[in-house]
């Protein structure tokens, strides 16, 4: 008889970060304000290959920001960024205050980084394929045949190789989010931002698209995960980081977090959400 044990997920050490490569990425000391107002206070995560990390709190502590520092859709006020062994140069604007040195450098490492938002983003006058493969083409310079096949394998492995001559408004926001994950893997990302993905979907749509996320933690994509699903977070995450007002209050693996939390913040937050 076959071995029929269903493997443990999340398995306690991701496949590829047993190679000992490098991080995904590395995050240190971040901080952002927004004039006066600090909203990252120094923040810092590592993310190994493979490794999908989950990040919870309250609205308005910073997850968001967090997310949009990482591929510089928010410039950090100070810290250090490095996606897959780059680091992002910056310059200092005195005051303790930098912004990075080299816009180049930025596109070429967002173009390594994938975000997928709350709200979908996709072009919608564009369809669902054109969403896929505008990137590859135009960025990456891509044969469009080629770019072609690998979003229809893409649509195949969201479910939904019949919807790709549809418009995302034609789309439900399970199938529009899906389209979204399918053209952000177009890219081949080094990693993956995913930020509230469900968080805009009726009840009904939130789990296909939790599943696409469950399948590519399963294969090994490097993530992280901005949620308010907190039993998806602790089935999925490899460890869970929960932010307090801009800054990591407590950071453990998702037995140890959900079921011994140590700050007084962490149990509050859980008990209200849980
Ligand atoms: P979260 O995603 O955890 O809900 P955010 O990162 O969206 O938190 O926001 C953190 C704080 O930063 C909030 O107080 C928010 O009002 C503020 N903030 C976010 N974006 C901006 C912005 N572009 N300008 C000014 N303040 C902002
Ligand atoms: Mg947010």
């Amino acid at each position: 008889v076959a071995n029929t044990a269903v493997p443990e997920w999340p398995p306690a050490v991701p496949v590829k970060a047993k190679r000992n490569e490098r991080p995904a990425v590395e995050v240190h000391d971040l901080h952002k304000s927004f004039g006066t107002h600090e909203v990252l206070t120094g923040v810092g995560l590592t993310a190994d290959p493979g490794e999908v990390v989950s990040m919870i709190g309250s609205s308005g502590s910073g997850k968001s920001t967090f997310l949009r520092c990482i591929n510089l859709l928010e410039q950090p006020s100070r810290g250090r960024i490095v996606v897959d062994g780059e680091e992002i140069r910056m310059k200092a604007l005195g005051g303790g205050r930098s912004i990075p040195a080299d816009m180049r450098q930025v596109e070429r490492i967002r173009a390594r980084v994938g975000m997928v938002f709350q709200n979908f983003n996709l072009w919608p006058h564009m369809s669902v394929l054109e969403n896929i493969i505008e990137a590859p083409v135009h960025v990456l310079g891509e044969r469009r045949s080629d770019a072609v096949d690998h979003a229809h394998q893409l649509l195949k492995k969201v479910g939904l190789s019949e919807k790709h001559a549809q418009y995302p408004g034609q789309l439900s926001g399970g199938q529009q989010q899906r389209a979204a994950i399918a053209r952000t893997l177009a890219m081949k990302p080094k990693v993956i931002l995913l930020d509230e993905p469900t968080s805009a979907l009726d009840p009904e749509l939130v789990g296909e698209v939790l599943r696409v996320i469950r399948q590519l933690a399963e294969e090994g994509n490097t993530m992280i995960l901005v949620t308010h699903e907190m039993q998806f977070a602790r089935e999925v995450s490899h460890k869970i980081l929960f932010l307090h007002q801009g800054k990591v209050e407590e950071e453990s693996t998702p037995a140890e977090l959900f079921s011994n939390p140590r700050s007084e913040r962490l149990r509050q937050f859980l008990s209200r959400t849980l």
